[in-house]
């Protein structure tokens, strides 16, 4: 079996990923570096973000105002020590991408322009009109191109971590290309594998977003953390799931249901006063506003689409002229996928599944406790995001944390010996046999990949939804062990090296099944409600029992165990969640 070998690897050419990989360069330019990505960097998910990335910059605002507005929103699940480093590296990370060559959009007197963003009492959210992942990555991957130590494995998928006596030194992946599977092993691995929002039925996510790094973390042993918190977006296209940016409502748009009426206002959306202000309601968070559409459902205040039930988006107050400006993409997006144009029309929109606040449990460095393993950006759990992220959180996340990851595995990597056994090449050939048998080479399965997709999307949605239960959790856990063993039959008709995306999607799908099983398990267990994480038998916050973060793991035979860590707590001690509007004294985005 061929192998190569490098000192580093990062697992994912995202933002995570790219920033990581430019953060090892920098920090010891000896280290040989390979960024491997299932698809050409510029594609992955990254490049769809839209409404911008948070980072205090006007005079206005403050680090301990971002602080809190984080910690709040994500309902007191923060570990606080994570946020005040996150908070106060993020506007250097997105000035140090101005210098890389960011195009920020900016005041007619030449400051950074920033827009406010849901949750946030400040207007602090950076943007690129609304492009601002495409101008982000780009940013990144030419910078990337200047560092000849960079290797790239262009549209290679990594099926396994290889880890010999606990610690990892590689993984096992395919080049698409020829079907070559192949060693990679490393001093250093880090996981920038990005979400999993394809485990559910309609998501903003890219069709790629399956949660691999995730699952291969999981098997190696490694805990996810708060798996239980999914974000809802409230306003994207029903059926397709495009997102329309909360930028749209940031600029002035309404939330309108069937009677035209501007039905937030009838919300708590976590504000200490009964009644939201009517100027800001449509900047509620994202968990609050998704919730309030599953009321109005009930409440008959909906419009019955082809697609299911939906609430209208209006900009059409904006004007032309605004729209053009500032929301360039949205325009496009409703004309080309909707057929209709937001500046005369409403958008129809639900809420789709848009974020992980989950995923693999690492420190404030990026360090999983395996030995050799980090993990950075969506498919990691620092934990910034808490139980509710904030909406513009993320970019920035994905820099400082992708910085930190590549500088810490950058030095351990400096002082670690190469780890190579026969028992990890012996590893590496048993996975090689496992994809030609299970896959490749098999036969007499019959059971399809977009069958058992399906059915586990439509369980994640009906048992770990806006809302759940304790019975609808329980059925969904029951359904998901039958779909595991019913993905133990499935049958391929492809049996071709190149470029087989019925191989990739089979192996996507189990990376999903072991996402969506960690999503229930965590759900079950967590007998409270908080954030994004509703649980109708059980509607409180219950600060005594769950101010902790859900650990999930697998032990040696596959049973999976839950446990709990305290959340650190370090200035802001838990308290209601309340919004403020944003001040309109900052810049005038
Ligand atoms: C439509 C949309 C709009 C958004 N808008 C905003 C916004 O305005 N502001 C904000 O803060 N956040 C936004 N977000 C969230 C934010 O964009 C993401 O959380 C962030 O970009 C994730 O970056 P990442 O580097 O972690 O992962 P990604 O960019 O998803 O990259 C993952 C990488 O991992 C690779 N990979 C995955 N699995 C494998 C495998 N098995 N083998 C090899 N490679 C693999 C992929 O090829 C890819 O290169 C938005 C998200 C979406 C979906």
């Amino acid at each position: 079996m061929e192998t190569s070998s490098h000192d580093v690897l990062l697992v994912g050419g995202g933002g995570a990923g790219l920033r990581a990989a430019i953060a090892v360069a920098e920090t010891n330019p000896k280290l040989r570096v390979a960024v491997i990505s299932k698809v050409y960097p510029m594609r992955s998910h990254t490049v769809a973000a839209e409404g911008g990335a948070a980072g205090v910059v006007k005079p206005d605002d403050s680090i301990d105002e971002h602080c809190y507005d984080t910690i709040s929103g994500g309902d007191w699940l923060c570990d606080q020590d994570a946020v005040e480093a996150f908070i106060k590296e993020a506007p250097q990370e997105l000035l140090r991408l101005e210098h890389w060559g960011c195009p920020w959009s900016r005041e007619p007197d030449g400051h950074i322009a920033v827009r406010a963003f849901g949750g946030m009492k400040k207007r602090r959210t950076w943007f690129a009109a609304d492009k601002t992942g495409f101008h982000i990555l780009h940013t990144l991957f030419q910078t990337t191109l200047k560092y000849n130590e960079i290797f790239r494995y262009d549209e290679w998928f990594v099926t396994k971590l290889l880890v010999d006596d606990g610690r990892v030194c590689g993984v096992v992946a395919i080049e698409l290309m020829s079907g070559r599977i192949q060693a990679i092993t490393a001093k250093a691995v880090v996981l920038c594998t990005g979400g999993c929002g394809r485990v559910f039925p309609y998501t903003t996510n890219a069709a790629i977003k399956t949660g691999d790094g995730m699952s291969l973390a999981y098997r190696a042993g490694a805990p996810l953390k708060d798996m239980e918190f999914i974000q809802y977006h409230p306003t994207g296209l029903p059926f397709t799931g495009i997102l329309i940016t909360e930028a749209a409502r940031a600029e002035g748009g309404y939330m309108l249901n069937k009677d035209g009426y501007r039905y937030l206002q009838d919300y708590d959306l976590g504000r200490p006063e009964p009644k939201p202000v009517l100027r800001s309601m449509e900047l509620g968070p994202r968990d609050r506003l998704s919730q309030a559409f599953v009321k109005e459902i009930e409440k008959g205040r909906t419009i019955h689409g082809p697609y299911g039930e939906v609430v209208h988006l209006d900009l059409r107050h904006l004007g032309e002229k605004l729209i053009n400006q500032k929301l360039p993409f949205v325009r496009e997006l409703c004309l080309k996928y909707e057929g209709l144009d937001p500046v005369t029309q409403l958008i129809p929109v639900r809420p789709v599944v848009h974020y992980m606040m989950g995923g693999v449990s690492t420190d404030i460095n990026g360090a999983t406790p395996l030995p050799g393993l980090y993990a950075a950006g969506e498919c990691a759990c620092v934990s910034i995001n808490g139980a509710n992220r904030l909406g513009s959180n993320s970019l920035p996340e994905i820099l400082v944390f992708g910085a930190r990851a590549g500088v810490a595995a950058a030095e351990f990597a400096s002082g670690a010996a190469e780890q190579v056994s026969q028992a990890v090449l012996a590893q590496a050939e048993d996975e090689r046999r496992r994809l030609e048998q299970q896959f490749l080479r098999k036969t007499d399965g019959n059971e399809r990949v977009a069958v058992i997709r399906e059915a586990m999307q439509k369980t994640l949605e009906s048992g770990a939804g806006i809302y759940r239960t304790q019975k609808s959790l329980e059925d969904a856990a029951t359904h998901l062990a039958i779909l595991r063993e019913r993905a133990g039959n499935i049958a391929l008709d492809d049996h071709s090296r190149t470029f087989n995306t019925e191989l990739l999607s089979a192996l996507e799908l189990h990376c999903m099944l072991d996402v969506a099983i960690c999503i229930v398990h965590s759900a079950l267990s967590r007998t409270e409600s908080r954030g994004a994480h509703q649980r109708t038998d059980y509607p409180d916050r219950n600060d005594r029992d769950f101010l902790a973060h859900t650990l999930i793991s697998q032990d040696e035979h596959g049973a999976i165990r839950v446990n709990y860590k305290p959340v650190t707590i370090t200035r802001w001690p838990p308290g209601e969640r309340v919004y403020g509007q944003p001040t309109q004294t900052a810049a005038k985005a």
